[in-house]
């Protein structure tokens, strides 16, 4: 099975860098890409910061949440700087809004660079549904006050819950993660890249846009005419590119001398541990063949040898 690289080409040298190894990719034309491999504790500390600023901004959003309900309670907060009740509420549902969205987007980075397992399901469950909970507390009990407050007329009342219902609509939509990534959709895309290439390194094109596609080689015809970038699949995977390229990919399973069967039967896998279960099997069938191709040529050697003696005996 082992043949010379030609499609994937990746330079094993590594060397210790500040945050993790470096690694050295080398496209199809000979050029040498430098590849940071951020060691997961790096990884794990960046998701954790994000994670923090993250709930710091969702505190803020409640705080001015709160704000506008005080205001509503007719509690003369503020009312030197504006007077105008509606106006100070609209003002703070944007700031709340504001801080909610911020707080989503750095939340859904760290999800994207720390995935959880969906074999914790709490944990699971808080990463991917947290930042549409904090939308409905940011907005409901607020949007609840406007509806049953008795000093605001009809048309102030109309304005202020089509704004406060509309903010949170935009706070849950921004929450959406229409890419979501779990560890074991990770883990399931390294063993595959393992396969062709052990450094885990993918290719991208830079400004890829709406594109989520990662590559085996430069060389693949879908990007060739593009500047591709060698980055590792975990770094893809913060950057939202996540799904591998089937073309490029069969192409260097064929290199690396796996049959048809074989490469459909990887590429249908859904877990790690089914690819695993997959090569287990080749190996095993491999080993057969050599242990059946050693015997055969034992017995030919004995028949050989048979011969000799025999007309060794006959002279
Ligand atoms: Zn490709």
């Amino acid at each position: 099975m082992a043949k010379e690289k030609k499609y994937v080409k990746v330079q094993s040298e590594e060397t210790e860098g500040k945050e993790g190894k470096v690694s050295y990719a080398t496209d199809s034309k000979g050029n040498l890409h430098k590849v940071e491999k951020e060691s997961a504790e790096s990884r794990k500390g960046r998701a954790s910061s994000k994670r923090i600023i993250a709930v710091l901004c969702w505190l803020a959003a409640v705080c001015f949440e709160v704000l506008a309900i005080i205001r509503l309670l007719g509690k003369g907060i503020l009312v030197n700087a504006i007077s105008n009740d509606v106006t100070f509420v609209i003002i703070c549902i944007a700031i709340d809004l504001i801080f909610a969205i911020i707080g989503s987007l750095f939340w859904k980075k760290a999800n994207h660079i720390d995935p959880a397992s969906s074999k914790q399901p709490v944990k699971f469950w808080i990463n991917n549904n947290l930042g549409l909970f904090v939308a409905i507390v940011a907005f409901l009990p607020l949007v609840i006050f406007i509806l049953t407050n008795k000093d605001l007329d009809k048309k102030n009342k109309t304005i202020l819950t089509t704004v406060a219902v509309a903010a949170l609509a935009i706070a849950g939509l921004v929450w959406f993660d229409w890419n979501p990534v779990s560890l074991e959709d990770l883990e399931l895309d390294k063993a595959k890249i393992e396969l062709v290439n052990p450094d885990g390194i993918v290719w991208v094109v830079k400004d890829a846009g709406s594109s989520h596609k990662y590559h085996l080689s430069d060389n693949c015809y879908h990007i060739k005419n593009r500047e591709a970038e060698a980055i590792t699949i975990e770094e893809a995977y913060e950057r939202s590119i996540t799904d591998m390229c089937n073309d490029c990919y069969k192409k260097a399973l064929k290199e690396k001398g796996y049959t048809s069967d074989q490469i459909d039967k990887i590429l249908n896998a859904t877990t790690e541990e089914e690819v695993e279960s997959i090569i287990d099997g080749i190996q095993l069938q491999d080993d057969e063949i050599d242990e059946n191709t050693e015997v055969e040529i034992e017995e030919e050697w004995e028949e050989e040898n048979l011969w000799e003696l025999l007309w060794g005996l006959l002279e």
